[in-house]
């Protein structure tokens, strides 16, 4: 029997190459070797969304045609969509038991996140909601409702799995052994860098290419990359290692390509204009079969619907039957 994986992803916005590189490319990879259950976590969006729900539902559809851009078949994976669970709230409540709020305080993601919202959250944390802190709880509710032993993310996220991981423990040893602990299998690319230079391509931080980026778009964003700060003219040598663009090449481009752009670079034989006008190019190739798989879906949004259905219909018969099994071991299978 194939094991099973849950992974989600926030409808917060359209995919960027941070995710396709961070977390995409790797569900494509293993969706043929799993019982593959992805989630659209609007339940969990809406923790820091919960004054624009517009903005959620519309993105469950947005990101939904995105991961099928990429070439997720929904024939392999159940997409499906959180809030349409009543089970994964259901766990969240009694794992609340389980974990103390020390704990959620010095989690070192939800630390990050909560400095990172300060205009919701305070300058120091203080005005941060129940829901917010509590979120690594549902996620351990949305891991163990599949029986998910195998949880692929990046390494932002691994406090997180550690935390389902001591919920796992915890719920085992006092009601017996019912949850599977799970896994992480860790993408090839762990932190895809931003245009600016940041060490993480995020929405938040204006810094993206997204998939859905037309070339107009992708024109502007490329010319503005930031690229060695101290080749001044068009035949300087430069080091590539602290560009931008040749950051990108190396993502998109083929090997051949990458080893001339790098040596040509090095040597001062290629100015910054025309290599990125090729990253434009490149970048472009690297987006159209993506971009036309999810023309389909927008041509098609009763296919989006239908797979979001089907998915959520089996995702709930799924967690439906793991809760008996819960109840039971909690003594409340009334
Ligand atoms: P925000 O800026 O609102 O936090 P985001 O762009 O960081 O949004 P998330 O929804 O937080 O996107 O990302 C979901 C997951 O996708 C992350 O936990 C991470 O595993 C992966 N991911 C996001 N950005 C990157 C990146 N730049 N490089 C690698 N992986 C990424
Ligand atoms: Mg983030």
């Amino acid at each position: 029997m194939k094991k099973t994986i849950l992974t989600g992803l926030r409808p917060t916005g359209n995919l960027h190459l941070g995710h396709y590189f961070g977390a995409g490319q790797n569900y494509v990879r293993l969706q043929d070797d799993y019982d593959f259950y992805l989630e659209i976590a609007d339940v969990q969006a809406l923790t820091d969304n919960f004054d624009n729900p517009e903005k959620v539902r519309k993105n469950v559809f947005e990101i939904t045609k995105d991961l099928l851009a990429i070439g997720l078949d929904p024939n392999k994976v159940h997409f499906f969509i959180q809030s349409q669970i009543p089970e994964i709230a259901e766990l969240t409540v009694f794992y609340s038991n389980l974990v103390t709020v020390a704990r959620l305080q010095r989690n070192p993601t939800v630390k990050t996140e909560i400095s990172q919202k300060k205009e919701l959250f305070g300058n120091n944390g203080e005005s941060i909601t129940y829901g917010f802190l509590g979120y690594p709880v549902s996620q351990a509710a949305d891991i163990t409702a599949f029986d998910g032993e195998v949880v692929p993310v990046g390494d932002d996220q691994l406090p997180l799995l550690e935390q389902c991981r001591e919920i796992v423990r915890k719920f085992n040893s006092i009601y017996g052994n019912v949850l599977k602990e799970p896994q992480q299998v860790l993408s090839k690319t762990t932190r895809v860098k931003g245009l600016d230079g940041n060490e993480k391509m995020g929405k938040s931080l204006g810094n993206a290419i997204y998939l859905v980026d037309d070339d107009e778009t992708i024109r502007t964003k490329v010319m503005g990359a930031v690229t060695d700060p101290s080749k001044i003219k068009k035949d300087d040598p430069a080091n590539p290692d602290v560009c931008m663009v040749y950051y990108y090449h190396k993502l998109v481009n083929n090997e051949e390509n990458i080893n001339k752009i790098c040596s040509e670079c090095k040597q001062g034989s290629r100015g910054c204009v025309q290599c990125k006008k090729e990253l434009i190019e490149a970048m472009k190739s690297f987006l159209e079969p993506i971009q036309e798989r999810r023309k389909f879906y927008e041509d098609n949004p009763e296919e989006v619907k239908k797979v979001l259905e089907e998915g959520t219909k089996a995702a709930r018969e799924k967690a439906m039957a793991k809760m008996c099994e819960i109840k039971k071991a909690m003594k409340i299978d009334y």
